[in-house]
């Protein structure tokens, strides 16, 4: 199959597009014969050598794909070849403590496509067939590449994990990032104030079609003093937080008593310093969230499905093309998912 593979770490031009032998489906596994994979910014640590995954070279990235069942492992049943389905990025083992509780997000023995093992940069991938949920006629491959990530981590640290409800008011830093885009929607389905930053116009343009109901560009104004303006000095009960470092430092200035700060992620900064007294004065509380469970992957489907939430795809690129794909993610100014369309 061809696949876009990378024997040693460093920049794009570490990928190349190659043949490898096509994975065989074992007992209990599916061949999945890949349409669309999603880019993530992840994808460019792991390429550039700074993730700390362990993996065996030559490594396939893709953390997010969707397509068609090709082949079926023995002892699978419920599937058959030809369905469209898309694939959930946590290989789980389904035995432990974690994956028995329906957490599977925290599975003990967790390897994620892309990370760990070989990803959907390729024409072809093996996932258990508990993995494989089914892909509603309405969603495309494309929206279902771009989903997975987005709409499912911002779910789980929203509504899962956050405590989401209607009336709140949601600060979502650099709003243009596939996850926070998608955050911007499940808070505007959920009846919530959403107010966000980016560092360009253009950024919260989009933001501004999607609902957004005030806009900082953060490269021109002072977040806070904006953020106290607009809530006339309340203050937000959440802070939906993407990047760390500053962001994460100011966030609790504009946070209201009982405000809940969101990290699910820290690119800009990932060791900061803050202010406990702070913290404890006003109830604040800190909510870490990772990934989701495969039921909240199938539940945010669904929505898509249902066309209460819409990924964002800005650009599209053939699988060929990965290296152009990456360096458009590294030059940031994208709105919403980068995607590869997989050749037949
Ligand atoms: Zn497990």
């Amino acid at each position: 199959m061809k696949a876009i593979l990378f024997d040693d770490f460093g920049g794009p031009e570490v990928l190349r597009y190659g043949d490898i032998p096509d994975p065989v489906a074992g007992p209990g596994e599916v061949l999945v014969k890949l349409k669309a994979a999603g880019l993530n910014h992840v994808d460019i640590d792991i390429r550039d050598g700074v993730s700390r995954f362990d993996f065996a070279m030559p490594h396939i990235l893709g953390i997010e794909g969707a397509g068609v069942v090709a082949a079926l492992g023995s002892g699978v049943t419920g599937l058959a070849v030809g369905d469209r389905v898309a694939v959930s990025y946590i290989r789980t083992c389904d035995q432990c403590e974690w994956c028995n509780r329906g957490q599977d997000n925290l599975c003990e023995n967790r390897r994620l496509f892309g990370e760990h093992i070989p990803g959907t940069y390729a024409q072809y991938m093996l996932a258990p067939a508990s993995h494989c949920m089914a892909l509603p006629d309405q969603v495309s491959f494309a929206d279902a590449a771009a989903s997975l990530v987005a709409f499912g981590t911002a779910w789980h640290g929203l509504v899962a994990r956050g405590g989401l409800i209607l009336g709140d008011t949601v600060l979502i830093h650099s709003v243009g990032s596939g996850v926070a885009s998608a955050a911007l929607q499940i808070c505007k389905a959920a009846g919530a104030t959403v107010i966000a930053t980016a560092r360009t116009d253009e950024k919260l343009e989009r933001a501004t079609e999607d609902g957004a109901d005030f806009v900082i560009n953060y490269t021109k104004t002072n977040v806070n003093d904006s953020v106290m303006e607009f809530t006339k000095g309340r203050g937000v009960d959440i802070v939906f937080d993407v990047v760390g470092g500053t962001a994460f430092q100011q966030s609790m200035f504009v946070m209201r008593p009982y405000g809940r700060l969101i990290s699910i992620g820290a690119h800009a900064g990932e060791v900061v310093d803050f202010d406990i007294i702070e913290f404890f004065r006003r109830h604040i509380s800190y909510i870490s969230s990772h990934t989701q469970t495969r039921d909240e992957l199938r539940h945010v489907l669904d929505l898509i499905a249902r066309g209460t939430l819409s990924p964002r795809i800005h650009s599209t690129y053939p699988l060929e093309s990965a290296a152009d794909a990456h360096r458009e993610m590294s030059s940031r100014t994208a709105y919403g998912k980068i995607i590869l369309e997989i050749p037949e």
